[in-house]
């Protein structure tokens, strides 16, 4: 499985906005982000125009690292949301959001979608009661996404549980806390999504 590889703060200083990779240090003062607020690279800390392409182009690459998906699944993503009824860049988001590994992070059940990722791949969680270990595995309508019976008493679920404890979960899933287990109640609509990005300049940038 391809994924990215390189220094993840460095990937948040080039978008200049949180990407959260690197679970609960992201939340405190030793972010890497908040130390040093501008792009790395010798040329970091320059002013720059930005052009429209540039401006979709960093809307993409932002969208991209949010959810740790390569240019070539991206882009996937985005042909299927095309093919789809209503409007793309909704679409879009939509079908990133159901990747398992967003759900599993959503749910709490891991500190950062790079962490869901390696504990989706590592077999810990079920879909409809059969053991699902591809993370781009993407949930549908009715779904039930359970943590592995043989997971729940593992201390390292235990510690993640608590420490997500307090993060809310969108109202698509139907997370039941003493069960460790979700119904998945609809597909992701624009408003459930906290991603800080005009999606629209993603379907203009594919669009050319
Ligand atoms: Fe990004 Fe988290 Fe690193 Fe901050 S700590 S720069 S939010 S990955």
């Amino acid at each position: 499985m391809a994924r990215y590889t390189g220094a993840v703060c460095r990937q948040c200083r080039r978008e200049g906005q949180k990407l959260f990779l690197k679970g609960e240090r992201c939340y405190t003062g030793k972010c890497a982000l908040e130390r040093r607020s501008y792009a790395p690279g010798q040329h970091g800390q320059g002013r720059k125009k930005v052009s429209e392409y540039g401006k979709q182009l960093r809307t993409k690459q932002f969208a991209k690292r949010y959810y740790g998906v390569l240019e070539g699944q991206f882009r996937h993503y985005f042909e299927m949301a095309e093919k789809m009824h209503g409007v793309t860049g909704t679409n879009l988001l939509s079908l990133l959001e159901a990747r398992l590994d967003n759900v599993v992070y959503r749910l709490g059940f891991a500190s950062s979608r790079a962490q869901a990722r390696q504990l989706v791949t590592q077999g810990h969680f079920t879909v409809n009661g059969r053991k699902v270990n591809v993370p781009s595995f993407l949930v549908k309508p009715g779904m039930v996404v359970a943590m592995k019976e043989g997971s729940r008493q593992l201390g390292l679920f235990k510690s993640i549980i608590e420490a997500n404890a307090s993060r809310p979960v969108p109202k698509w899933l139907e997370l039941n806390r003493e069960a460790l287990e979700a119904k998945v109640l609809a597909l992701a609509a624009r408003e459930d999504v906290d991603l800080p990005i005009e999606e629209t300049l993603i379907v203009e940038l594919y669009s050319k």
